[in-house]
């Protein structure tokens, strides 16, 4: 056999032992079946938007620890109706301003929040003070500051705080994770791409007050965790440039595309992007002995795509948001360790606050994460 054909057998072979692993460490009906936790966690929705209605309900039907137990909605009537066409009690339909009243429903174990960015510390502050364990979108809070307060609150009241990192997940970044942790090509040292699409019209995602910035805090913080992943640790220090804006009239106070670098201890260096005004959606990290990109699509919620230096990748699909939801209420019910903690929000956040900090200054900023 020759050498070409002998490595493509042995990837072929490595991807069927992988992807089986995958396909079993992240099928929740046979981890279920391995040692069922003994209930169902209530979860209540904080937030009906887009991602809550188009992918966080339906992947709550598909998980197997978990329940739609509530909603926490600016509209009762929309509440109500999601009460009827979804299963649960019309009294755990809350507003945000009543959701201490969450303290005494005993069917709700744990609060998803899905609001605006700069109302995650807020609605993450009150579900805790009202007894229960958090999940929160990324980005965790539009500051490291907020991201404390939001820690220690679910710490004074004894409860877990996750971030919605699906990606975990996804055994196209399981394989990247795989291979950066058992460095099987040597350390990745070169990383490349990042996550960008053109925004059609003014939204809160382009508000600083609710956004917290530009397509880095929605978008770009896809490839600054990825980088990390890839590289197995914290940067240590950050450069960015915005580019100059052209549709100034939207983006007033947040950026419209940014480049940034990110330095590792080792000598890893990552080149990213991100932008509401061109499209991009893929990451490649190098090593010495050969590289894995993921995408075009990298991050999206399906469809993904992948390859290494030894050919495709194809793994079956799954709901990244299912699987994610089912790991995080069995680290809860099992008492074991979070799979996306609060620390990992933080880390990012903290990155991300360099990145800024690059950018408004033009300097190479250090990152203390
Ligand atoms: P959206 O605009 O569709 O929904 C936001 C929800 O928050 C709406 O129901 C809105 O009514 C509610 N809300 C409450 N107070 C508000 C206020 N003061 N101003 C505006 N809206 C208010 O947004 P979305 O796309 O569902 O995003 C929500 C969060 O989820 C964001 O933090 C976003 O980054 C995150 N998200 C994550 C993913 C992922 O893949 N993990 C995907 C999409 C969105």
């Amino acid at each position: 056999m020759s050498l070409p054909s002998l490595l493509n057998r042995r990837h072929f072979i490595r991807q069927l032992s992988v992807g089986t692993t995958v396909a079993l460490a992240l099928q929740p009906r046979l981890r279920a079946q391995a040692s069922a936790p003994t209930r169902k966690l209530g979860v209540v929705l904080a937030g009906l938007g887009n991602y809550a209605r188009g992918e966080l309900l339906p992947a709550l039907k598909e998980t197997q620890h978990c329940r739609l137990a509530g909603v926490v909605t600016g509209s009762a009537e929309k509440g109500r109706t999601w009460a009827r066409e979804h299963g649960f009690p019309e009294k755990n339909v809350w507003h945000y301003d009543t959701m201490a009243q969450m303290a005494s429903a005993d069917d709700v174990d744990l609060v998803y929040v899905v609001t605006p960015n700069s109302l995650h510390a807020e609605h993450t502050v009150r579900a805790a003070g009202a007894g229960k364990h958090v999940i929160c979108e990324k980005p965790m809070a539009v500051s490291v500051a907020e991201c404390d307060t939001m820690i220690a609150a679910c710490k004074k009241a004894g409860r877990t705080l996750s971030i919605g990192y699906r990606l975990h997940y996804d055994p196209y970044h399981q394989e990247l994770i795989r291979l950066a942790r058992t460095r099987e090509l040597g350390p990745f040292m070169k990383m490349t791409g990042g996550f960008g699409f053109r925004m059609g019209k003014k939204v809160w995602r382009a508000e600083h007050a609710l956004a917290g910035g530009g397509p880095m805090m929605d978008v770009g913080i896809y490839a600054v965790h990825e980088a990390c992943l890839a590289a197995q640790a914290d940067p240590i220090a950050v450069t960015a440039k915005e580019r100059p804006k052209t549709r100034p009239e939207i983006f007033v106070d947040v950026e419209e595309s940014l480049d940034w670098t990110m330095e590792f201890a080792n000598g890893a260096r990552a080149e990213l992007f991100t932008s509401y005004n061109e499209g991009l959606n893929q990451f490649r990290a190098e090593a010495a002995q050969g590289w894995i990109q993921i995408g075009p699509p990298a991050f999206s919620y399906r469809g993904l795509k992948g390859a290494t230096h030894l050919g495709p990748l194809q793994y079956p699909p799954l709901r990244q948001q299912a699987v994610h939801l089912d790991a995080i209420a069995r680290s809860i019910l099992e008492r074991t360790e979070l799979p996306t903690p609060a620390a990992l929000g933080r880390r990012d956040m903290v990155i991300i606050e360099a990145i800024y900090e690059a950018a408004r200054t033009g300097r190479r900023v250090p990152v203390k994460a």
